[in-house]
């Protein structure tokens, strides 16, 4: 694809599609060169007013269409962005950086995500509860919330937006979106898609300019019934206090910091091949990332080495190049995190096994790093790393590792490898994660719940769940 030319990002607002025009604008970089590589106009008040103008006046008519109607769009959108995948992809990696394997296949799985959601548009069952009274007919319906404000990062440009339209589309609300500005691309390829599939002027609006401005205003507007947040646990508690004002439903995915339990039982190995794999994917910029490794004290160095020389092996790179296996850190500021925490975490005594420095001058490209025998003292074992940056730690005893486990606030995702079956129950039952992979690396599919407990949100984008996120219960008694 040597004719590539990164799209002109716009605002999709009503159906129609709007460019720079006299408004504002954000440069959006490339992060693997620095370079420029488009202006994104920023919403004004009155593109803002037109968006929930849009929302709220095609709410009726789209909650109105068949269910198997709003599938069949879905289903079409999800075979275009299918046919499209490689573009999507590379739309991807130029604005966000992971390899373009990994974006391709994050397109193919918004398609996936889109179909999911097609089908579940038709389960949207209610029930019929057993009255005490003779001849009365209790229903139990499930109907579309409402207008929805959603707010995504730049993490999963493409699957991200794509939970949250699926299921949104799908249970019949109409959608205002709020992409991250860093990745316009992603989610207005979604759009387009959408757009091509037929989907009526005016039911999904995207909109872009200073995150919190905009929040704050979609947040109050009356029209507005739901909010679905991704991104850290500081926003997501922020939106969470605005959407209170209004008493409205809100879906929170926020941050995590998995921790990995590996027993002396464990097939050491593929343990540290899986985890490696779901480690540096994205260049560690994943919510569910493996990160506190807690060792059993007997087979500690055995893993360091066996994940060490998978992670020996990475080639670190821009994610157009076929020969990369990790691009660069998606913006400058992980560039300035990872920094901070690494030697924040070997001035308090761990140990630098691997990697820990930038790579080069141009470019957000940063080494994958292994920290040893990190203390809780440092920063790096309390706050989410969101970058390629492993930790680790070793135990002996198992009530203790659960505890340093549920240390934190955070309860997203967690990982544990044995091969004792009894142990396994034990692991799934006591540790507190929305997610939890038992010797399995991966926690993500359209069909599966996705969420987290704790200080990491609550509600689930996947699964049966995803599309309820998305309905009001009504009871109607009927004598
Ligand atoms: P951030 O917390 O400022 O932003 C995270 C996301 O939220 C961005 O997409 C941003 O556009 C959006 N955002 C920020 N303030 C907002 C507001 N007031 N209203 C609506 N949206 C808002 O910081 P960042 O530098 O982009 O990322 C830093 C941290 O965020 C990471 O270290 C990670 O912990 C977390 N994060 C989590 C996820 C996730 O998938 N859960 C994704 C991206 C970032």
């Amino acid at each position: 694809m040597t004719d590539f030319t990164y799209p002109e990002p716009k605002l999709f607002i009503g159906g129609v599609w709007k460019g720079a025009e006299g408004r504002e604008t954000i440069p959006v970089l490339n992060p693997a060169t620095d370079a420029v590589i488009a202006q994104l106009p920023v919403a004004t008040r009155a593109d803002l007013d037109e968006a929930l103008d849009a929302a709220n006046r095609t709410f009726p008519a789209w909650r109105a269409m068949s269910a198997f109607d709003r599938a069949a769009i879905l289903h079409r959108a999800g075979a275009l962005l299918r046919e499209r995948a490689r573009y999507v992809g590379r739309v991807s990696t130029v604005e966000q950086g992971k390899v373009l394997a990994e974006s391709s296949a994050e397109a193919a799985a918004s398609a996936d995500i889109f179909d999911w959601f097609a089908e579940e548009a038709r389960r949207a069952y209610g029930r019929i509860v057993p009255s005490k009274f003779p001849g009365v007919r209790q229903n139990v319906l499930k109907e579309p919330v409402g207008p929805i404000a959603a707010f995504t990062p730049w993490n999963f440009p493409t699957t991200i937006p794509a939970r949250k339209l699926g299921a949104a589309l799908a249970a019949g609300c109409t959608v205002i979106i709020k992409p991250a500005e860093e990745t316009p691309g992603s989610c207005l390829e979604l759009a387009r898609a959408l757009d091509d599939a037929g989907l009526p002027k005016g039911v999904l609006n995207v909109v872009f300019g200073v995150p919190a401005q905009i929040s704050e205003y979609l947040i109050a507007s009356p029209v507005i019934k739901k909010i679905s947040f991704t991104g850290s646990t500081a926003v997501g508690k922020h939106l969470s206090k605005l959407a209170a004002e209004g008493m409205k439903k809100t879906t929170m995915e926020l941050g995590g910091h998995a921790p990995v339990l590996v027993f002396e039982d464990a097939d050491i190995d593929k343990a540290a091949a899986m985890m490696a794999r779901s480690k540096f994917r994205n260049a560690g910029q994943i919510c569910i990332a493996p990160t506190r490794f807690y060792l059993h004290d007997r087979i500690h160095d055995r893993f360091i080495a066996a994940f060490e020389r998978i992670v020996s092996g990475l080639k670190v790179g821009d994610g157009l190049d076929p020969a990369s296996t990790m691009g660069p850190l998606a913006n400058d500021r992980r560039l300035d995190a990872m920094g901070a925490l690494i030697s924040d975490a070997v001035a308090k005594g761990a140990g630098l096994h691997a990697g820990g420095a930038r790579i080069g001058n141009a470019g957000n490209f940063w080494q994958p790093t292994i920290l040893t025998d990190v203390p809780n003292s440092a920063t790096v074992m309390n706050t989410e790393p969101f970058g390629p940056v492993a930790v680790t730690q070793r135990f002996t005893d198992l009530d203790a590792v659960i505890a340093e486990a549920n240390r934190l606030p955070y309860g997203l995702s967690a990982y544990a490898f044995t091969a004792n079956a009894a142990l396994s129950n034990t692991l799934a039952d006591r540790i507190e994660a929305g997610m939890i992979g038992i010797n399995h690396g991966v926690l993500t599919g359209p069909e599966t719940p996705f969420g987290g407990i704790k200080e990491s949100g609550h509600g689930s984008e996947g699964g049966i769940e995803g599309l309820d996120g998305f309905l009001i219960t009504k009871y109607v008694a009927q004598g």
